[in-house]
Order: C-alpha cells, then sequence, then structure tokens
C-alpha cells in the first residue's frame, strides 16, 4: 500500500525513468528515493528523509521553487536530465493535480540563465556504421543543426576532433554503438531513429521537402541517420524546440584546419590551465567583441580555423579595412555594444519562451540595425559589403512588436488597440472595476464610517472591512466573512456578483491574450529566418571589427597566406605571454622554416636551451601565429609569411605536461604515433620534449627515430624543442634540419635568461645554473659544478652509449660556454665543436680519455659515475639532486667504512677504536 501522494509521484516518474523528478510540494521541489542521493551529491543539497506513511521512510533532498535555477545547473553541469513537475491545480481539498511541465536535459537548453552567453550548447549525435560514421549536432537556443560524414582510416581521429572541438553537453548514441572517444558517455538511444532510410525520411518530413539536396547531404544515409536521431530526441524531450530547426549544413571536416583535442588543450585555446585572463587562454586576449553572438562565433571560428585561401583573404581584407577606419570602427562596435543576443532571441520566440521586455529588447535590436548599415557604408571591402547587405532591419518584425505588445508598465502582455476582441473584453469588465473602485468611497458616504476599506485577498476575493470601534455603524445587509483582532470583514451579494463577472471575464481574457500572444510569436517566428541572418551578419561583422581592434590595441599584423610549405615570421611575440608580462618586456623571435625548398630555410628546427629559457614559449607562440592567421584575425608580429597549414599537432613531454598530470609515456608515444600516421607534407608539427617519460637512452633513440621520419616521409614543418644535444648531431645526416638554441648569458651570479632565439645548438644545458637558481645550496651546486667538470673532461658514459648506439658522432662539449650578448647573438654562438662537421669529415671516433691515474675506481665509485653521467641534469629536481647526493654519500661512507675497517683488521686493531678515531 502507497499513499496517494506516493503513487502519483511514482507514476509520474515512470514517465522519464531516466530523468530526476523535481515533485512540487507548496514552495519546494522535493526529490525522493535516487533521485534524492544523486541531488544530494551533485547539486549539494542536503539529504534527509520523509514518511509517506505505510510506504515507509524515504529518502528526500528538496530545494525551494525560486531557487531551482541555481540547482538546476549543477545537475546539468553534471549530464543530469531533470524532469520539473508542477502542481496545476489550486491547493484545497484531496490531492493536488501535478503534471510534468518541462524536461531539462543539458544539450536542449534555450533558457538564458541556464546559458552561457558567448558559449554554444551543443546536442550531438554520434552514428557509427561499418566502414563510416557521422556527427551531427545541434545548439537549440540558436538553431544551429550542422552534420558531417567521417570517412575513410581518418574516422576515428576525425570524430574524437570534433567532439573536442565542439565539447557537446550531451551525445547521442545508438545503443549498439561503440564506445565514444575519450571515454565520453553518450546519452544511449534506441537504434531506429539512426537508420540512414528512416533518418532520410523524418529530415524531409520535418524540413517539408521532396528532397534533401538542398542541405547536402541526400547520399548520406549515416548523417542523416545522425540528424533524424536528434529530432527523434527533441520529439521526445522537449518537441517545440523543433521548430527552431530552420536548416541542416553539411560540412566536410577537412575543408578546416584539424586540431585534435591534444593541440587544442596545449595551446590553450579558450581555457587556459595557467590562468591568462579570465582563465580563457588565447579566446581572452583576442575576444574583444562587443556582443554575444559574436563572442559565440569568435569562439568557432577560434576552433575551426580554416584552409581555403580565399575565404582567410576575405576576411584579412575586410579587418585591414576595420582597423584603417578607426572612427568608424568605434562607431561601429559603440552600435554593436547596445545590440541583444538577436539569434537567441529569436530562438526563444520560436520555441514561445520568451516574454514581452525580451520581445522590446529584440525590437530595440532591429532599430539599430539601418543605423549600424549606414555607418558600415563607406566600407568596400567585399566581405563587409556582403555582410552590411545582409543586415536586414527586418522592419515587420520591428513594428509587429511595437504594434501588439504592451509596455512594460501597462499591465497586459498585449498592448491595447491590437485586437478588438481583447479590447472588447477588457471593457466589458471596465464597469465592473470602476463599480468596485468606487465601492469604498460609495460606502463611506453612506454608512458615515470614514475608515471603512475595500481590499482583496486570495481567499476572500474583495471585502469591505470595517474597525471595532465603528462595528454599530455596520449596515445590515453586510454579511459577515472574518473577524480580526482590531476589525470585521465583510462581503454583500453585489460585490460578489461583480467579482464574479470580473473573474470570469478575466480568464477569458488571460486565454485570449494567451492566443493573440502565441499568434504574434508565430508571426515572428515566420520571420526567423530574416531574423537569424541579420544576427548571423551581425555576430561576423563584430568578429572582424574585433580583430582589427586587437590588431590596433596590441599591435598585430596581416600575415600574408599562400600555398606553399613556408612559414617566416619576423619578430613574432605569444599572444597570452606577451598579454600576462610586463608590457614591453616580451622578447620577439623570427622563424624561417620552409619545407618547400630542398636547401634553404630547413624544414625542421631542432632547439636546444636550457630549462626557463623560453622553448615552450617559442613553440607555441609560431602555432599560435599559424592558428591565427587561419582564423583571419591579424597576428603578433613584425610580419609573417605562412604556408596554409592543414593541422597542426602539438605534443608535450609527459613531465612538462602539467595540466595533464597523469600522463604517461605510453600516452606520449600513442599521441607521437598519431602525429606520425595524420601529419601531411602541409601540417605544422610540434614537439615540446617527447621522449621525456623514459630513460634517457629510449628517449634520445625515439626522438631521433621521430625526426628522421618527419624529415625523411612526410616533409613536414616541425618544430622540436628537446634537452638532448646529442640530437644536434643528426644535423650533419638531415640536411632540411636546422638547429636553434635559446640563448642565455652566462655572468658572475649564474646565468640570466635572454629569451632569444639564435641559430646552432646550445653549448650546454645550464642545469647547475637552474638548480642554483632554484636554491639548491650553494655547497651542492658546487660540488656538482666540480663533478661534472670531471664529467666532461672524460668520456661520458652515455655519449659512450649513445654513440655505440645510434653510429652518429657527438662533438665533445667545450669547456667554455659562448659568448652570447643580449643584443645580437653572433653566429659563433655555435661552438665549433657543435656545427655540424663536414660532409667529407669521417665520423670521428668517440674519444675515451684515459682515467686520471690519480683515483682507481672501485666498483661503487664506478657505478656511481655512471649513474651521475646518466643522469639528465636539466631534467632533475633540486630534490633529486639531494637525494641522488644523499645515496652517493651512503655508499662513499660505507665503502671507506668497510675499508677503514679491513686496514685496521689488517693493523689487528679493535673495530671501536678505529671509529672513536
Ligand atoms: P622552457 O620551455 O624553455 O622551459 P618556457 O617557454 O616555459 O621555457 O618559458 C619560461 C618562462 O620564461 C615563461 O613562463 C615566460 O614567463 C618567460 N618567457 C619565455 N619566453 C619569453 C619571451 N620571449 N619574452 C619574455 N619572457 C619569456
Ligand atoms: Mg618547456
Amino acid at each position: 500500500m502507497v499513499t496517494p501522494a506516493r503513487r502519483q509521484y511514482l507514476d509520474l516518474k515512470e514517465q522519464y525513468p531516466d530523468a530526476i523528478l523535481f515533485f512540487q510540494i507548496g514552495d519546494f521541489y522535493e526529490t525522493f528515493d535516487d533521485d534524492a542521493k544523486v541531488v544530494a551529491r551533485d547539486a549539494e543539497v542536503h539529504l534527509t528523509s520523509k514518511d509517506f506513511g505505510r510506504a515507509g521512510r524515504v529518502p528526500l533532498a528538496g530545494v525551494p521553487l525560486r531557487a531551482l535555477d541555481t540547482y538546476l545547473r549543477k545537475l546539468l553541469a553534471k549530464g543530469h536530465r531533470v524532469a520539473v513537475c508542477e502542481q496545476v491545480s489550486e491547493a484545497g481539498h484531496g490531492l493536488v493535480e501535478r503534471a510534468i511541465t518541462r524536461i531539462i536535459t543539458p544539450g536542449t537548453l534555450i533558457e538564458p540563465q541556464l546559458l552561457r552567453e558567448r558559449e554554444n550548447t551543443y546536442l550531438a549525435a554520434v552514428n557509427i556504421g561499418r566502414n563510416e560514421a557521422a556527427l551531427a549536432y545541434v545548439d537549440v537556443s540558436t538553431g544551429e543543426f550542422a552534420v558531417t560524414p567521417l570517412r575513410g582510416p581518418e574516422r576515428d581521429a576525425a570524430l574524437a576532433a570534433e567532439l573536442g572541438r565542439l565539447g557537446p553537453a550531451e551525445i547521442l548514441t545508438s545503443r549498439d554503438a561503440p564506445a565514444l572517444p575519450n571515454g565520453r558517455l553518450g546519452t544511449v538511444r534506441d537504434r531506429a531513429p539512426f537508420d540512414g532510410e528512416d533518418g532520410a525520411a523524418a529530415l524531409r518530413a520535418h524540413f517539408g521537402v521532396a528532397s534533401l539536396e538542398g542541405y547536402g547531404c541526400q547520399d548520406l544515409p549515416l548523417a542523416c541517420g545522425a540528424a533524424a536521431a536528434i529530432l527523434d530526441y527533441l520529439r521526445e524531450y522537449n518537441p517545440r524546440l523543433l521548430d527552431g530547426l530552420r536548416g541542416l549544413a553539411t560540412y566536410h571536416t577537412d575543408d578546416f584546419m584539424t586540431l585534435d583535442a591534444q593541440t587544442r588543450r596545449n595551446l590553450e585555446l579558450v581555457r587556459s590551465g595557467r590562468g591568462g585572463p579570465g582563465g580563457r587562454g588565447l579566446l581572452g586576449v583576442i575576444d574583444r567583441s562587443e556582443t554575444a553572438g559574436g563572442g559565440r562565433l569568435l569562439r568557432r571560428w577560434l576552433s575551426q580555423p580554416l584552409l581555403d585561401l580565399a575565404a582567410l583573404g576575405a576576411r584579412h581584407d575586410a579587418v585591414a579595412e576595420f582597423l584603417a577606419a578607426s572612427a568608424l570602427r568605434a562607431e561601429s562596435r559603440a552600435l554593436l555594444d547596445r545590440v541583444g543576443d538577436l539569434e537567441r532571441l529569436t530562438g526563444r520566440a520560436i520555441a514561445g519562451t520568451i516574454g514581452p521586455r525580451e520581445l522590446h529588447g529584440l525590437r530595440a535590436t532591429l532599430a539599430i540595425v539601418p543605423e549600424l548599415r549606414d555607418g558600415l557604408a563607406p566600407l568596400v571591402a567585399p566581405l563587409t559589403v556582403t555582410l552590411r547587405e545582409r543586415l536586414d532591419p527586418c522592419a515587420e518584425a520591428g513594428e509587429l512588436v511595437v504594434r501588439a505588445i504592451a509596455g512594460a508598465n501597462e499591465g497586459r502582455r498585449i498592448r491595447p488597440g491590437y485586437d478588438a476582441e481583447l479590447d472588447g473584453l477588457i471593457d466589458g469588465i471596465r464597469e465592473a472595476r470602476t463599480w468596485i473602485a468606487d465601492l469604498e468611497r460609495r460606502e463611506r458616504e453612506r454608512t458615515r464610517i470614514k475608515s471603512l476599506k475595500v481590499g482583496y485577498n486570495k481567499i476572500f476575493g474583495y471585502y469591505l472591512e470595517i474597525t471595532n470601534p465603528n462595528l454599530p455603524l455596520t449596515p445590515p445587509e453586510y454579511i459577515r466573512k472574518q473577524t480580526l483582532t482590531s476589525c470585521e470583514r465583510y462581503i454583500t451579494p453585489e460585490l460578489k456578483e461583480f467579482e464574479a463577472r470580473i473573474a470570469d471575464a478575466e480568464g477569458q481574457i488571460n486565454s485570449v491574450e494567451d492566443a493573440i500572444y502565441a499568434r504574434v510569436l508565430g508571426e515572428l517566428a515566420a520571420q526567423a529566418p530574416r531574423l537569424l541572418g541579420t544576427a548571423a551578419a551581425l555576430a561576423q561583422l563584430d568578429v572582424l571589427a574585433t580583430f582589427a581592434e586587437v590588431a590596433e590595441r596590441q599591435g598585430y599584423v596581416r600575415p600574408h597566406l599562400d600555398q606553399g610549405r613556408g612559414l617566416h615570421i619576423v619578430a613574432g611575440r605569444h599572444p597570452t605571454v606577451e598579454a600576462a608580462v610586463e608590457r614591453h618586456t616580451f622578447i620577439p623571435n623570427d622563424i624561417a622554416l620552409d619545407a618547400d625548398e630542398f636547401d634553404g630555410d630547413g624544414a625542421i628546427m631542432l632547439l636546444t636551451g636550457p630549462n626557463m629559457a623560453g622553448k615552450s614559449t617559442y613553440l607555441r607562440q609560431i602555432a599560435l601565429i599559424v592558428l591565427l592567421a587561419q582564423i583571419g584575425a591579424f597576428v603578433p608580429a613584425q610580419s609573417a609569411r605562412i604556408g596554409i597549414a592543414d593541422r597542426i599537432f602539438t605534443r608535450v613531454g609527459a613531465q612538462d605536461d602539467l595540466a595533464a598530470g597523469q600522463s604517461t609515456f605510453m600516452v606520449e608515444m600513442l599521441e607521437t604515433a598519431a602525429i606520425l600516421h595524420h601529419a601531411t607534407a602541409r601540417s605544422l608539427i610540434i614537439l615540446d620534449e617527447i621522449g621525456r617519460g623514459t630513460g634517457t637512452l629510449d628517449g634520445l633513440a625515439i626522438a631521433r627515430a621521430v625526426i628522421e621520419d618527419i624529415h625523411d616521409r612526410l616533409g613536414a614543418r616541425c618544430l622540436f624543442a628537446t634537452h638532448y644535444h646529442e640530437l644536434l648531431a643528426l644535423l650533419d645526416a638531415l640536411p632540411r634540419l636546422r638547429a636553434c638554441n635559446v640563448t642565455v648569458r652566462e655572468d658572475a651570479d649564474g646565468i640570466v635568461f635572454l629569451h632569444r632565439i639564435a641559430p646552432g645548438g646550445a653549448a650546454r644545458s645550464y642545469g647547475i645554473h637552474v638548480a642554483r637558481l632554484a636554491g639548491l645550496p650553494r655547497a651542492v651546486t658546487e660540488r656538482a659544478a666540480l663533478l661534472l667538470r670531471d664529467l666532461e673532461a672524460n668520456a661520458v658514459p652515455l655519449r659512450q652509449l649513445a654513440e655505440g648506439a645510434s653510429g652518429y658522432t657527438v662533438a665533445a662539449p667545450t669547456a667554455a660556454p659562448p659568448p652570447m650578448t643580449p643584443q645580437a647573438p653572433e653566429p659563433e654562438a655555435i661552438p665549433p665543436a657543435l656545427a655540424p662537421a663536414p660532409a667529407s669529415a669521417p665520423p670521428a671516433a668517440p674519444t675515451l680519455l684515459p682515467l686520471p691515474t690519480a683515483i682507481r675506481l672501485s666498483a661503487i665509485e664506478d657505478a656511481i659515475l655512471d649513474e651521475i653521467a646518466a643522469l639528465d641534469l636539466v631534467d632533475t629536481t633540486p630534490l633529486e639532486a639531494i637525494n641522488l647526493l644523499f645515496g652517493v654519500q651512503q655508499r662513499l661512507r660505507a665503502r671507506h667504512a668497510a675499508e677503514a675497517q679491513v686496514q685496521n683488521a689488517a693493523k689487528g686493531r679493535p673495530e671501536a677504536e678505529a671509529s672513536a678515531r
């Protein structure tokens, strides 16, 4: 036996078993059973329990009605779906009627308070067939609906990259589908809607067309299935949203630059692990857009760089013109600043959830459009002209709102004069209203009770109130209804009759008004394509003007793009690091690579330099400049000539990859393998200290093999930062490999980072200097310096092994650091010994110097020296160094003690005496 309330709850819950049911009880939404536990955990609500009589106690977590959104946000962020069940009849006797009034899922939001203003929220569907796959996605708040086929060997990688780009809030998969990339969990749906044939039919029915040719997916059954799965899901959870899907764009991933999830993260495009402006990475630096739509578009552009020279040229032309026209730009941006979120307002008009105030916001936005158009008239860049022409002020829509929708203080939603029936109904009760409004005055005169009042409350409706001292004057026809301490409340039959007339009419007025309001929204929805066209043009103009604004404020220039495979940047800067350091303290650097030439600038740069010198910054800066150029933005440099890159890959060696934390060597290798599989001759590959995650020799060998493969087979442009100075020997073997190093200056106190890239390999790793900077005790670093000198003076086992293993020559390190000046690094910054050996010179045999005769090494010391030799000081933390020294000391002392013992034993002395000595 369960109580009726419990029965009602269970029945409703059964309708949407996959959603958390928020069950309205008075001023609270309550959740029960497992739902309550989830809500308590994921929305941080106190968990209690409720007694359902004989049904027993069940877990309960409740939230106040008014705080619903706060908790919804938390639950949606954790991927939950929520069904809101409200009381639909007045509380009275017996069980209150309840119904599920809305279902909220993370991927189907249109409520502005649940959405991020400058970010799209996507619902995606993945359809995986035998050899192919397809991905569809929609932002129901803006109507953006797109689908792409994913074919060939790149299929899985492309799917992972697209999911990484979109970051969907919800992903639909069919029951039989394989696991999603990156371990993401999908919302599992039946297979049927994913079916290609039926899917195509569903799409045709939705769009009311005979063929899908206009949408470009007529021959792509899996794509149709994916898109149809989205329609199917919306039909089940929120059919109103279907109206917002007015079109479907079929795109192909190879029309855009591919950026895998790893690269997006490494480059900190939209999110920065290390802060940056608002923790938004590159986006935080370049997003000076004025509108929400512009902000969203900028984010999309940033995650989907172009490959099409003409399209990029068009963007750059438009930006250049905006840059030159600074006064016009300022005026346009001031207008854009006043523009509302036309895209989402339209979406909500279509879904029928927009309020009168927002409709006036929409109207006000449209009113700005003509002024903006006029302002942009002098601009002649073809893209700007096209966009300007698409700025449709949608006059009919604006006028409709003005005519039909009441202003904020008019009490109603529909403006008087718009609809005769409604006006008639309102007029019809005007008499009754004035009668009641006048009642107080009339009755005061008639009864001579000056303090008589007419009031209203929800329970009794209208009443007449007489204070205790005046009770004797109460007219006989008054009927007593309620007694308070200081007064009595009455009604009269006449008052009740007028009241009933008003109440009846109000009900009718409200339903008529609802219908008119819905009709107005329907008329606006019919204008949606025009409204959305204007919204799209506004967003693009905003972004182009933003690029110009950023270029002016931050000193960016127009990049020159071509179809070649060159990469020539003069005085490039890292956009986010530059913004984070003090003004003008960022040191710009050049790069010159060219994969097209065999003997010119080279295609691969091997970058060496001590820790903290600026290697990673330089590598990322090159990638970010290329990326900015290919979204149509200007770039932080003095000049840039860039051959379009089809992909940018970045990999960061395991130990350098702070964000990932748990990265392992295996992951690093998997990722490196992926690059070698997916990169093409047009790609840009950034490898930052890969091979670190393993023992030195393995890492060195792998690093070398990777460089050789990129050099010989791929021919892609590549920057490779490494602490393996041994790799410099590759310069001999690989004609398109160039070496550069980040310079440091050595002075009395240690080293100064110059952050300047100079040709040639770094002379040494400066590990001890870095250790000194890190605060390792002077005695330790001095001792380490001594050890190092010894090691360098002697044959170093690591080098020996490296040479033995690889057969290439490593020049002996120089004792003195190369001369370096901060201003102009001299060419002789490359120590002669490190310069590539002349091709004719025979590989020099590794020199094994005789060990100084003074020290005859025992096996223990030999082992210790080997260990130190194999040690990568760049890679060693101060703590590890101390531990190591400690270990060395322990072993040496143990040996000395043993020696002493042996000697003592030989001399016949007791052991105790020896130690006392
Ligand atoms: P590495 O990868 O060689 O260890 P990073 O690239 O991480 O070095 O740079 C270390 C720090 O040096 C950065 O956090 C930044 O503050 C600073 N830095 C790097 N490059 C520059 C530069 N070109 N100008 C000014 N500061 C820089
Ligand atoms: Mg680094």
